[in-house]
């Protein structure tokens, strides 16, 4: 657990969680909960895509980072920081 100076983005072990779906693109909107870094995940399977229409009202963990295509971040958080799933910058460093 050591610091490093590096941009937050980039050293981010990303956590994203479906936030939403963008229909006319049949995709998933991911966050990362920790970096705020935005993302999609492009080739949902019928299961995927169904799950995530419940992801406006609860956001839930992605886990296949492999699929998760950045697009960078966006200029308001989706995902209010979820307890179970933050890390501890809370603490006094
Ligand atoms: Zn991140």
């Amino acid at each position: 657990m050591r610091k490093s100076k590096n941009k937050k983005t980039k050293t981010c072990r990303h956590e994203w969680v479906v936030f939403s779906t963008a229909l006319q693109d049949v995709c998933l909107l991911v966050e990362c909960v920790k970096c705020g870094l935005f993302g999609t995940v492009d080739d949902p399977t019928e299961e995927e895509w169904s799950e995530a229409f419940d992801a406006a009202e609860n956001p839930y963990l992605w886990t296949d980072q492999s699929r998760v295509t950045v697009r960078g971040v966006p200029a308001i958080r989706h995902v209010v920081k979820n307890p179970d799933i933050s890390d501890s910058e809370n603490t006094l460093g």
